[in-house]
């Protein structure tokens, strides 16, 4: 299915990345199984489900790439991880605090 060997780039924030997932630009849940897809890194497409239901997508008419990158939420999400190193998958402030609390 994914490749580990060979560099992808995120359609959404435009990082050269190891690993990139397919998202349903318009989810299939709304009919939008032969629509078309976006390969996503894996941050960017948590983001994404993390701001918004499948119906909000639609609702909100962010079902092209342009689209969500005129989004302000998403917008300033993009202009951060842009500056993240690749290969980093954000973790979040819960786990580091655990990890701080084992010192
Ligand atoms: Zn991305
Ligand atoms: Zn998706």
């Amino acid at each position: 299915m994914q490749s580990q060997n060979e560099e992808r780039i995120c359609e959404l924030c435009k990082r050269k990345v190891p690993v990139t997932t397919v998202h349903h630009l318009t989810p299939r849940e709304e009919g939008g199984t032969d629509m078309p897809t976006a390969h996503l890194c894996i941050p960017c497409h948590k983001q994404i489900h993390y701001l918004f239901t499948n119906v909000e997508l639609v609702v909100l008419g962010l079902t092209t790439i342009k689209s969500l990158l005129l989004e302000p939420t998403i917008a300033s999400y993009v202009k951060w991880i842009r500056k993240q190193p690749a290969a980093t998958i954000p973790k979040s402030r819960k786990s580091r605090h655990v990890r701080e609390a084992r010192r």
